[in-house]
């Protein structure tokens, strides 16, 4: 294993540098995340290069009332890691139907000009509309359009 070359120097204090490039950023920006919740809490959003490297809880909202204790930090887990949402190979970017469903939809579809007919045929139709709910949560999506 010579190929392998050990740098154990703690005096090049070389792991300083992988924090200094996490937690850079150009500018700040106040923001807060509008997708999914309505709570609306106040966040400093720090950027480098358009891109959102890391947020922090702004802190500043002002005193409800002298009795009752500050209302901060006010921001939740979910939001603290939402910059990860934005950049995730996971995120959805597309419309998806459950599989049966487009099925259903397509058939109904073909038979129906008027798109409200289309679904009042298929959730007044007790095997159709039972064959699409016990398929919930088991997944079987598929990429749809806007149209659909
Ligand atoms: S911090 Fe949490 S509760 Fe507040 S806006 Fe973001 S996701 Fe909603």
């Amino acid at each position: 294993m010579s190929w392998i070359k050990d740098i154990v120097n703690p005096k090049l204090r070389l792991w300083e540098e992988f924090y200094r490039n996490r937690w850079q950023h150009d500018k700040v920006i106040r923001s807060t995340h509008g997708v999914n919740c309505t709570g609306g809490c106040s966040w400093n959003i720090y950027v480098k290069n358009g891109i959102v490297t890391w947020e922090l809880q702004a802190i500043d909202y002002p005193k409800l009332e002298s009795s009752l204790p500050l209302y901060e930090p006010r921001g939740c887990q979910r939001g603290i890691v939402y910059s990860w949402y934005i950049y995730s190979p996971l995120r959805i970017k597309y419309p998806y139907l459950r599989g049966v469903l487009m099925d259903l939809w397509e058939g109904a579809r073909a038979k129906h000009a008027d798109p409200v007919e289309a679904r009042a045929s298929i959730v007044e139709d007790e095997e159709k509309r039972h064959s699409y709910q016990v398929a919930r949560g088991k997944s079987g999506f598929r990429r749809a359009t806007w149209d659909q």
